[in-house]
Formats: C-alpha cells, structure tokens, sequence
C-alpha cells in the first residue's frame, strides 16, 4: 500500500493541491495520513479542511487545530499566529470546527504511531535534536513514528546500542524502513522552514517498505496575495517565500 505522509498544510491551499496533484502523479496514494495542523496562518482553512475530510484519511491534531477547535487558548501562541488564529476561526463553519474538534492527539496504523509534535508531547514539543529524539524513543511502543510540528523534514533512527542517529532524508532519496526503531517528520507542506520553500511531503511504499521525500513548487505570490487581502499578519505573508 502506498500511503502520502502530510503535516503542516496550515491552510495553504494552493501549497496542498500541488502536493495532491505530485501524488497523482507519481502514481497516486491509497490513503493520506495527516500529522495535524491543517489550519491556521494561510488564507484557505476551510477549502483545506473539505479537501482533508473527502479524502480516505488518518488524522491527528495539531496545536493550532486545537485552538480553532476552541480546545486551548490563543494565549499560548505568538502575537502573529493568535492574530492569525483570530481570523481563522471566523472561516470556519460548525461542521469544520466540529471535525477539527474531533481529531485524537495520537493515532496508531500498524507499525506507525501518528502525532503531531513529539511522542512525550504531542501538542507541543519540537522535536528536532538526537537528543531529545533519544529520549522519545521510550514514549511510543510502535516501531516507527511519523511526527510534524517543526516543518522540518527529518528522520532519526534509533542504532542497535540505543544511540540515535539522523538519517539522510533528502528530496527523492529512498530511505529503508527496517529492522531499526524511526522517528521521522515530512517536513510542511504549507509552511516549509528549512530555507526550501517548496512544499514538502513524502510517500511512504509498505511494500518496498521505503519512504521517499518529496518537494513540490506551487504559487507562493498568488497564496501571499490571498493572505494580504485578508490581512493576515505581513511577516506570515514574507516567510513563505523565504522557506524560513
Ligand atoms: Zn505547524
């Protein structure tokens, strides 16, 4: 089965058809997994939920799906990400909100635990170092774990003396899942911040048992535009061309 591993659409619309259309591409997915945050920061919450909801899916929430679902509060974030939150909450219909609301923070298929930040913390902690990578290791029983939040595309691998390692996860490079434990991240398909803005997701094959990343351009000018027009925070509109 051939699976699209996506997190951090934040309601990047043209970002997420891009990623949609490589996919097709590519030979197409059976199923999508999200690593939650769909919403919040771009100018297109609602169209990107629909999208989300009619597609054969496993979610899980993120931090800023929790806030527009009114489960925590915009206190927690950033002047310009609860400006944002604002705005994104008044383009929300009951029935998305409702959805959002339902999301679980974890999820489990087969060998993979789904969450959004870390496995001790699946709200909120960025996991990005080998150290604290190390220590998650001992906070899911699944082999592998797929996780978002930092927008950045990482996997880290936990060797056979309990060392864990980073392990190459570059653009259409096939990585093997195998005999070894992972943790591993997609990157953000609507708001890259590892200096490419380019949309990132992967595709992972059961298989082969390979994932492969993927970075797709879209029109980042014509989602900038869409975010000046609702007024949406200018440094929000500024990072999306820088990747950053
Ligand atoms: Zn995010």
């Amino acid at each position: 089965m051939r699976i699209a591993i996506l997190a951090d659409i934040h309601a990047n619309l043209d970002a997420f058809i891009a990623v949609l259309r490589d996919c097709e591409n590519r030979g197409g997915v059976e199923e999508y997994w999200f690593l939650g945050d769909v919403v919040n920061y771009g100018p297109d919450p609602a169209k990107c939920v629909e999208i989300m909801r009619r597609l054969k899916h496993c979610a899980v929430c993120g931090n800023h799906d929790l806030a527009a679902a009114g489960k925590i509060s915009t206190r927690l974030f950033n002047p310009d990400a609860a400006a944002a939150m604002e705005w994104t909450i008044k383009q929300l219909n009951p029935q998305d909100a409702g959805f959002l609301s339902a999301l679980e923070q974890t999820a489990v298929r087969g060998d993979f635990m789904l969450l959004h930040g870390s496995p001790r913390d699946p709200v909120w902690e960025y996991l990005i170092s080998k150290g604290q990578a190390e220590e998650n290791f001992s906070y899911f029983s699944s082999k592998y774990c797929f996780v978002g939040h930092s927008h950045e595309p990482l996997i880290f691998r936990l060797d056979e003396n309990g060392h864990t390692e980073y392990v190459n996860f570059n653009e259409g490079i096939g990585q093997v899942i195998g005999d070894f434990r992972l943790i591993i991240n997609p990157g953000s398909v609507g708001q890259p911040r590892d200096g490419d803005p380019r949309a990132s997701y992967a595709i992972l094959d059961s298989e082969t048992s390979m994932i492969k990343l993927y970075r797709v351009t879209y029109d980042i000018g014509a989602t900038q535009l869409k975010m000046v027009k609702a007024n949406l925070p200018l440094r929000l509109v500024a990072r999306l061309e820088k990747g950053m």
